[in-house]
């Protein structure tokens, strides 16, 4: 099946609204195995979204439709649909008795332009929306099928999920199944050269990569006849690429790198503390995220200027002024002193260059060292993010703490 996705709306065209709906359409449509070949966004105009219709079923056998099916003058989404498919609107008894009983229950009088929403195409099947006013629909003709369906996302998401999508499953032949690869620690560029070949012969299953902050992911779709084959097909392609990127993959399952490390700490009880210079906190904040992690977060110490590190952590002077302290040998003092403070199992500590400004050629901005200890174990990990965006750094940085946490636990040879 290929698809495109017609989002409705002036409110759209003037930037006032970010299209979330097309993001998620987009998702759950690639999760079905169709293929989304185009986005279009339209304003309330009924000869330009007739135009758009007609464009789509060019290249397309399904147009997911969102927006544009309320009661007002300028929602004609329906009304332009029908007539493009050839069919005509007719009062739908259930919506009508639907919408009466919810006005009952709002103690609100029902205006005429509210019972425009009760009509739908003749040979439409009808979704009712138990979470709004305006039901969508599909409406089909000679193998093109368009599905409209209301605005709001909270909306749009339930009947997508409620029933658009046993609808559409029952259009599709064969069975999907997926599943999401989380790496981190090599570029887009890498992870495919590493996986040219798989990529380019690549029938079913399917290989997709995506670049996210600071990690990439790879998804592996397979269609089949039933459910196992496709789960065994893509349960064997990831065997391969395991054998190939085995070491930076940090999940097969799509959870977060935070949720994957967070669950390390507390299943094996390793108690954790940090000191944080280039990334303020957030390394600390990002685990703080995770419910239940008070069993093993012990405290977190941000030491920006060079007077806290001494202070706080004891990090020599003389150590400062030689290195610097942005610097491996810094880093592993500051690590130190957590482990002198606090005495858990796990510390970690981080001091580098967050940008835009104050990097040099040999410290250039991006740069930071983790010093990290872990019982009897202590290594200093350069990271290099290779950017100047402040933010980026920060956010990249933190990953990558949280990277170097999962390696030392898990990797007996991480050194
Ligand atoms: P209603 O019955 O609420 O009028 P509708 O189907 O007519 O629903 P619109 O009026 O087009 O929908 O949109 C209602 C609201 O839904 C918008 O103001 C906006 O907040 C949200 N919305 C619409 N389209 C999108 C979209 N593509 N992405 C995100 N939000 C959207």
């Amino acid at each position: 099946m290929k698809a495109a996705i017609l989002s409705v709306g002036t409110e759209l065209l003037f930037g006032e609204i970010t299209n979330t709906n097309s993001v998620y359409l987009s998702q759950q449509l690639n999760l079905l195995g169709c293929d989304v070949l185009y986005h279009y966004s339209v304003g309330d105009n009924p000869i330009r979204l007739k135009e758009t219709i007609q464009t789509a079923f060019k290249d397309c056998d399904l147009i997911i439709t969102s927006g544009g099916l309320g009661p007002t003058q300028d929602d004609l989404t329906k009304e332009v649909a029908c007539e493009t498919l050839h069919d005509e609107l007719v009062l739908n008894e259930s919506t009508m008795k639907a919408l009466e009983d919810a006005f009952k229950r709002m103690k609100k009088t029902m205006t005429e332009n509210n019972k425009k929403q009760a009509y739908v195409p003749s040979r439409a099947i009808v979704f009712d929306n138990d979470a709004g006013s305006a039901p969508g629909f599909a409406l089909e003709e000679n193998g093109n099928t368009i599905i409209c369906l209301p605005g709001p996302p909270r909306e749009m998401t339930r009947l997508f999920e409620r029933k658009v999508k046993p609808y559409l499953e029952s259009k599709i032949d064969g069975k999907i199944y997926h599943r999401m690869i989380r790496t981190i620690g090599i570029g887009e560029s890498q992870l495919e050269t590493e996986l040219l070949d798989l990529i380019d012969n690549q029938t079913d299953p399917t290989l997709a990569t995506y670049a996210k902050e600071g990690e990439c992911c790879l998804r592996i779709a397979s269609k089949r006849e039933t459910l196992e084959e496709a789960e065994q097909a893509v349960n064997d392609m990831l065997d391969l690429i395991k054998e190939r990127i085995g070491e930076y993959i940090y999940s097969s399952d799509d959870e977060d790198l935070v949720e994957v490390v967070a669950k390390l700490l507390m299943e094996n009880n390793i108690s954790i503390s940090c000191a944080e210079s280039c990334t303020g906190g957030l390394f600390a904040q990002t685990l703080i995220d995770i419910p239940g992690i008070s069993a093993v977060f012990d405290r977190g110490f941000v030491t920006y200027s060079n007077q806290a590190k001494i202070e706080e952590l004891g990090v020599k002077e003389e150590t400062l002024e030689q290195y610097g302290a942005v610097s491996s040998q810094t880093a592993m003092e500051m690590a130190q002193g957590v482990q002198k403070a606090s005495g858990s199992r796990l510390c970690i500590s981080v001091t580098g260059i967050a940008g835009p400004d104050g990097g040099s050629e040999e410290k250039p901005v991006g740069l930071s060292y983790v010093g990290v200890i872990f019982d009897d174990k202590q290594v200093c990990e350069e990271i290099q993010t290779r950017n100047v965006n402040r933010k980026w750094n920060r956010n990249t940085t933190a990953l990558y703490m949280l990277n170097i946490v999962r390696k030392i636990i898990l990797d007996p040879d991480y050194q």
